[in-house]
């Protein structure tokens, strides 16, 4: 079966070169159906865009002069750069976009998921979390309360051919739930994968539990025992499943997508002993070796997905997209030149480092500058595999492919002009919540608690130095008005005042209100 198709692709190879060479075209034939690509998403989890060798701005930043990590440069340099790559600021409302192309605020999974029912929200002085989608999200087939049931994009690429496997962090459903299995959501495959977003530990020694130090089993990452008792850090167990899942694949013949998802480089810090020494030697603090530790696993892991591809005789047929999931967290001290960290609007919480490599198509060493968001990845993955699911998605999909700009066409029409919105109605670890929307190079946020509405130029000043509200009140009453629009059509939940008046009001009616106060 895979050297028939090899052998079709070859021969429609044989017929564009022998007729650049004017040697007489042969026959017309029916179109040989060519094997889609591959693909590799490989996601890591709250890795900020500085976490990297790899400048993701025009100037290398203190924190790219010191971590090391060759494989994306090797990524970077034979693929492009997202500079102004967007996820959310937190785990599941980015995992939940990535499968089902939905906007945070339509598919209303906008925090953490973990336990059922039980949102992680804390206290807050004024207000109450919304009604949200507490449980994550699940298949139209087995609905579930307060779990938003979407068609993911594991099924429409199994649907089509493709073998779908998951390696790694799921966080997609709450446990119990029919989201918490990625089998659920259309992956053959399922290693390491369920409820919880981080795990126990790194550490085979430990059997990648925290019982015993933390006494909830919750956090044990599942599926790994026959590492348990081993050195064998997490990220290389992960690695070692998924290049067993593309050794299977090469022999199957048959596409695959392998979503290798990596628990690090999140909490619980813990040393990566292969590479802990040179981060000692260059004077970092402990923390900071501990975490520059973690992200060169989480490289190496890259470069040995590379290699095995290559080895594997793979590679070209693959595309690879490299992201995080959301920006680094604020226990990881330094984020410069960004403002902010994980769950914070500002580019610090939602920017990520994103890299994709597509033999062939995308020119090697380019720089895709448009604005692309977490929930275009599903439209883009099913473009690349010629996959058409309009009609065959029960949800609104928001997510736009980008797969024109890997293909050197450019931007799609309006892309700059685009909304590109975010939502968290929560308070949760010191972020009281908040909404915001990116058009163009402007980004307006809305403070839920105060109605307070800050408006930067994120492309002239990156570090959102600049609250530009007070000069600029048109561009901030214009996009309060688009933000309040789009919140409501996407039908957002917004948190709930205790003094009993009712739900926070959207951004466009606290413009109203504040008129003349930002008209100053
Ligand atoms: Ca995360």
């Amino acid at each position: 079966m895979p050297s028939r198709r090899v052998g079709a692709a070859r021969l429609a190879l044989f017929a564009v070169f022998a007729a650049a060479c004017g040697a007489p075209a042969p026959a017309p034939a029916p179109a040989p159906r060519v094997k889609p690509p591959n693909v590799v998403v490989f996601l890591v989890d709250d890795m900020g865009t500085q976490e990297t060798s790899v400048p993701f701005q025009a100037k290398a930043s203190e924190l790219n002069r010191v971590y090391r990590t060759p494989a994306m440069e090797r990524l970077a340099a034979q693929g492009v750069k997202f500079p102004q790559a967007y996820a959310s600021a937190v785990c599941s409302p980015t995992r939940v976009s990535l499968l089902t192309g939905m906007n945070v605020a339509r598919h209303g999974v906008t925090n953490w998921t973990l336990r059922q029912n039980v949102s992680p929200d804390n206290a807050h002085p004024t207000l109450l979390p919304p009604d949200w989608r507490v449980n994550g999200m699940t298949v139209p087939s087995r609905p579930h309360a307060r779990a938003v049931a979407a068609t993911p994009l594991p099924a429409l690429l199994r649907d089509a051919g493709y073998r779908t496997i998951h390696v790694g962090k799921a966080h997609f459903g709450a446990i119990g739930t029919p989201g918490a299995d990625p089998t659920t959501l259309g992956f053959d495959v399922n290693v390491a994968g369920h409820a919880a977003g981080a795990p126990g530990s790194y550490l085979g020694t430990r059997n990648y539990s925290s019982t015993g130090r933390k006494d909830d089993a919750v956090w044990d990452v599942p599926g790994l025992g026959k590492y348990h008792g081993t050195d064998v850090n997490l990220t290389e167990a992960l690695t070692r499943e998924a290049i067993a899942e593309l050794e299977r694949a090469a022999r199957d013949g048959a596409p695959f997508f392998l979503h290798l998802s990596h628990y690090a480089i999140h909490s619980p810090w813990e040393d990566d002993a292969r590479f802990r020494a040179k981060y000692d030697e260059i004077g970092m603090t402990p923390f900071q070796a501990t975490l520059a530790s973690m992200i060169e696993g989480m490289d190496h892991s890259l470069g040995d997905v590379l290699d095995a591809l290559d080895r594997l005789d793979l590679a070209q047929d693959t595309v690879v997209l490299f992201l995080s999931d959301n920006g680094s967290p604020s226990q990881c001290p330094r984020n410069l030149p960004l403002r902010g960290h994980k769950l914070t609007p500002y580019e610090g919480g939602v920017r990520v480092p994103m890299l994709a490599r597509w033999p062939g198509v995308a020119a090697a060493g380019g720089v895709v500058a448009q604005p692309v968001v977490v929930e275009d990845v599903f439209a883009t993955v099913l473009d690349v595999a010629g996959v058409d699911w309009n009609g065959r998605v029960v949800q609104q999909v928001d997510g736009v492919s980008f797969a024109p700009a890997l293909r050197g066409e450019g931007a799609a029409a309006g892309a700059s002009a685009r909304p590109l919105v975010w939502h968290y109605p929560h308070h949760y670890s010191g972020q009281p919540p908040w909404s915001a929307i990116r058009v163009g190079d402007h980004k307006l946020v809305h403070h839920h608690a105060d109605g307070r509405l800050e408006l930067f130029d994120v492309v002239a000043d990156v570090g959102e130095k600049n609250d530009l509200s007070r000069r600029e009140p048109a561009r901030v009453r214009a996009l309060a008005d688009q933000l309040g629009a789009l919140l409501r059509e996407r039908g957002a939940v917004m948190p709930t005042k205790k003094d009993g008046s009712g739900s926070v009001p959207f951004a466009d009616e606290v413009a109203a209100v504040a008129g003349g106060a930002v008209a100053k």
